[in-house]
């Protein structure tokens, strides 16, 4: 018995980058192996049933939180990026 905090390190799905997490508080993510997509989910962003051997073969990776927040963000603003904005001249006024 310890009392240390059980953390894990692992690579985040998102980034890649590799970060520090706590296993029972993490994000993880559902992901395909062979198309390093959510099962179910194809390269062009549709979705279909995903077949039981996507589903068993699927592992959990973990998130970033900063990819966490990133992918709130784009589920909140709908499926579609949000445009670019463009910086607005001003007339400088003289
Ligand atoms: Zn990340």
């Amino acid at each position: 018995m310890t009392d240390e905090n059980i953390t894990a390190i692992g690579r985040c799905y998102g980034c890649k980058r590799r970060f520090r997490f706590d296993p029972d508080t993490v994000t993880m993510f559902l992901v395909d192996p062979e198309t390093n997509l959510p099962p179910g989910m194809s390269p062009l962003g549709s979705r279909r049933e995903p077949t039981p051997e996507a589903l068993a073969r699927s592992v959990k990776l973990p998130v970033c939180p900063a990819c966490v927040e990133r992918a709130k963000r784009v589920l909140e603003a709908g499926t579609d990026p949000r445009p670019p904005e463009f910086p607005v001249w001003h007339r400088p006024s003289s």
